[in-house]
């Protein structure tokens, strides 16, 4: 069976201890390739690495770190295929959504702080008569990113291209549970002509090499994308150390629809704002409130698009809906639904395992699932479930649906569906959320900043705002 490896020092090496974990495959439930289980021993290897090439990365000029970076995006770019078919097969996804998604969206954020760095302008600051400011913005040195399992590559990309491209070096730590297209990634970059050292990517788990990695006082800043329990554990762990951290966690986000909206599309867009990637994407709105002059409409129309949405295995071009990442999740997803009846759900569709044919039969397949009946504040509408799965519920007023809106802990995202455009930028303002779409979802503009408020983080990613985090500012004051 297939072992990866670690990328550490522009080499592939395995553990130090040679420990190695199960990878399964969440269409067919098997095993198909070990994954070391590192631990501290090889995370100090990696930073030894790190801390070598930092002078020769930090020292190269933004244009030349630029030129590296955008070899690495057509390195992907010219390996579509393969990094395609590894997503799919690590994560269970439908192929076409790896291939019209995540892939090309790695490929993006490289190219995009590729070029961004090199219009990425420091400050100075006039005083009249006394002097002036200037700012440096100067790399942290090495930094930790660590990813979760739900867009692979695309979430490890989009933390790794700003830390590369401001000039430092990363020891980074993709999911364990999706690790081969982190683990492809070295190979593009020692044929993109990256410096060894400068990208070390660690596989194993997140207590024993994630844990390491935000522990060893050498890094001086934790970039982590995953569960808000998770992102507070690091955030207790980091901050005696006083390093930079940048927390994007977790979501319940809410999909507010108003009677005078676009129905059609307001339709189509929900069926994927609810279930694209299985309902997992921190960004999918799980909480459909919907006002009730239209509400027995929207159920109607929208039970019947998801009785006919396809579920099946990922190299099926009709599937929309592949296999949820792993027996564990799987699992914890149907206890929700079950949760949710006993809070006094009625489950309108799904709600149940899909079994399918032959060497799939094992696979982690679910139906899309629709509930309707439940209070907002019980914990199937205040609890992240991160699978496909959404509520439906009435409202009347718009004081009514902020109220509920606003209820959870969290604040990722949020869409709203209306023509009132008074009425749109009101919502907008008062939504605690770090992100509104209005009349659209998951519409992304890199140079946008993303992230979320309350228990969904601290930070935002994206744009400027991620080469600042990457970066430390000096101010030097001159005086005339
Ligand atoms: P986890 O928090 O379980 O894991 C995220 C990453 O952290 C994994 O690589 C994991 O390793 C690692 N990790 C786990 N424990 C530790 C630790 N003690 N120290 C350091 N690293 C650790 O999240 P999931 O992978 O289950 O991802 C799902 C979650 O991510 C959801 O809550 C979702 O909302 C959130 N998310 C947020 C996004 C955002 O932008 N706000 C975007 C996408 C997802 P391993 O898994 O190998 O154990």
């Amino acid at each position: 069976m297939e072992k990866l490896k670690n990328f550490i020092d522009g080499k592939y090496v395995e553990p130090i201890a040679g420990n190695y974990i199960d990878n399964y495959e969440p269409a067919t439930g098997k095993v198909y390739c070990l994954i070391p289980n590192s631990d501290a021993q090889d995370v100090e290897m990696a930073v030894q690495a790190a801390e070598k090439a930092f002078p020769i990365w930090s020292a190269m000029s933004t244009e030349e770190r630029s030129a590296v970076m955008v070899r690495i995006s057509e390195g992907i770019e010219r390996r579509m295929d393969e990094f395609v078919a590894a997503e799919s097969r690590d994560n269970g996804k439908p192929l076409t959504l790896a291939a019209h998604v995540d892939i090309p969206r790695a490929v993006s954020n490289f190219h995009f702080f590729a070029t961004a760095i090199i219009h990425f302008a420091s400050e100075s600051h006039y005083m009249e008569g006394v002097g002036v400011n200037y700012t440096m913005r100067k790399p942290l040195g090495i930094v930790g990113c660590i990813s979760p399992w739900n867009l692979p590559l695309y979430l490890f990309s989009w933390k790794i291209a700003p830390a590369l491209a401001s000039g430092n070096c990363v020891v980074a730590k993709p999911s364990e549970i999706t690790p081969y297209t982190a683990y492809l990634l070295g190979q593009v970059c020692k044929e993109a002509g990256m410096p060894d050292g400068v990208l070390n990517i660690l596989h194993g788990e997140g207590g024993s090499v994630g844990d390491a990695i935000v522990k060893h006082p050498k890094v001086k800043a934790i970039s982590f994308t995953g569960g808000t329990k998770t992102g507070e554990y690091i955030a207790r762990t980091a901050a005696p150390m006083f390093k930079k951290l940048s927390l994007e966690l977790g979501g319940k986000n809410p999909n507010i629809i108003f009677a005078d909206c676009d129905f059609d599309d307001m339709l189509s867009t929900t069926l994927r704002s609810s279930f694209a990637n299985q309902g997992q994407i921190c960004l999918c709105g799980s909480r459909i409130f919907v006002e009730r002059p239209i509400y027995e409409k929207f159920k109607k129309a929208f039970v019947e698009k998801v009785e006919n949405t396809v579920v099946s295995y990922p190299t099926d071009k009709h599937a929309k809906l592949g296999a949820v990442v792993s027996k564990p999740h799987m699992e914890k997803v149907m206890s929700y639904v079950e949760l949710a009846k006993e809070e006094g759900g009625t489950v309108l569709t799904g709600g149940h395992r899909v079994i399918m044919e032959g060497e799939y039969s094992e696979g982690y397949y679910l139906r899309p699932t629709v509930i309707e009946g439940l209070a907002y504040d019980c914990r199937t509408n205040q609890e992240e479930i991160f699978g496909p799965v959404v509520t439906i519920t009435p409202f009347d007023t718009e004081e009514e649906v902020l109220m509920m809106a606003n209820s959870t802990q969290y604040g990722l995202s949020s869409t709203l569906w209306t023509n009132d455009l008074k009425r749109a930028h009101r919502m907008a303002d008062k939504i605690h959320a770090g992100i509104v779409w209005i009349n659209s979802w998951l519409v992304r503009d890199l140079r946008t900043p993303f992230g979320g408020v309350k228990a969904s983080g601290v930070g935002r990613e994206g744009g400027w705002e991620a080469l600042r985090f990457f970066t430390e500012p000096k101010n030097v004051f001159i005086k005339y």
